[in-house]
């Protein structure tokens, strides 16, 4: 729902809703995606483009009380050195470390991986994982969408032509533990085969809770696993538990053949990818 016209938007933030709002417009923030488009090759190129690099309102990453904000044009290479996120966040610091190399790293940014919206995207399954928001802004105000409403078809997202994303806001709750884990070709410019991030809270007594599977490049889409979420949400850290949760990750996901992976490739190795993550987590 739209929220109340930003009342103190900065005059660089104003002036790029100013030429979004006026006809197509495709931003740019390192410009590691869009400029492979330009040529025209992989698709209609950009005909209008902003350059979002003056733009400050975008960056930053700040601790707030409802959890880690990182600007939009956060690049991977800040992720990796900032202190804040390898203490809150350090699954999203171990994707950052796994995107191209590093001339990418110093480019690429938070922002641009999530508007791409490739079911490659290493940084989505970590979006997903953690509930993260994404503020989103335009002329006609601010909305927070939530990462598993954002990606809503293959590089179809919430956002709107005239909008643009300004931050993502990822809750920050004291006993949530993150795991990462990328599967490509090599260590380095490598797009994932697989790509998983799982989050949970709390794995004492009580078992698993509030548990999320999230994945990429096994779908049009970065998914969430919810069948699998289920077998694991209360349930003991066993080698049995997690037999049955792989199990049912394998069947439920409905990955397809292409250039990089066959299905039964990416059905197996997913599978093996959380089998070995939820062992680690129960100390087995
Ligand atoms: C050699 C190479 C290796 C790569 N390796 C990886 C990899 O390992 N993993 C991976 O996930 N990706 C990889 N990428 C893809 C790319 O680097 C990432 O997706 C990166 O995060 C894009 O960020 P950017 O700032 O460069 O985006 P840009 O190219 O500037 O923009 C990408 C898209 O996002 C839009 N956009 C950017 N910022 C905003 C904003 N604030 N609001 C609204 N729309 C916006 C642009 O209009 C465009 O549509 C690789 C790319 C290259 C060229």
């Amino acid at each position: 729902m739209p929220a109340e016209p930003a009342i103190d938007v900065p005059r660089h933030l104003f002036e790029a809703y100013e030429r979004l709002a006026a006809g197509p417009t495709r931003p740019i923030a390192g410009g590691t995606d869009v400029m492979v488009a330009i040529t025209g090759e992989l698709g209609p190129a950009p005909e209008r483009m902003l350059d979002l690099s003056r733009v400050d309102a975008l960056r930053g990453i700040h601790l707030e009380p409802d959890g880690l904000v990182l600007g939009a044009r956060t690049t991977y290479t800040e992720i990796r050195r900032s202190a804040l996120c390898r203490e809150h966040l350090p699954a999203l610091v171990e994707a950052a470390a796994t995107i191209g190399a590093a001339q990418i790293q110093n480019r690429g940014t938070l922002g641009g991986n999530i508007a791409n919206a490739s079911p490659a995207g290493d940084t989505l399954p970590v979006l997903l994982a953690a509930d993260a928001m994404i503020l989103v802004g335009g002329q006609r105000g601010e909305r927070e969408v939530a990462a598993k409403d954002f990606f809503v078809a293959y590089r179809k997202t919430a956002l709107a032509p005239d909008e643009l994303i300004l931050h993502v806001r990822f809750p920050v709750a004291p006993g949530r533990e993150m795991r990462f884990r990328k599967v490509g070709t090599r260590r380095a410019q490598a797009i994932s085969k697989v790509v998983m991030a799982v989050s949970w809270h709390d794995l004492g007594s009580n078992g698993w809770h509030d548990v999320r599977v999230a994945l990429g490049s096994v779908a049009a889409t970065p998914i969430r696993a919810p069948k699998t979420e289920r077998v694991l949400e209360g349930a003991q850290p066993t080698p049995e538990t997690v037999d049955l949760a792989a199990e049912t990750l394998a069947a439920e996901i409905q990955p397809i053949d292409d250039v990089r992976s066959t299905a039964d490739y990416r059905r197996a190795v997913a599978a093996r990818i959380l089998h070995r993550l939820l062992r680690d987590a129960g100390g087995w």
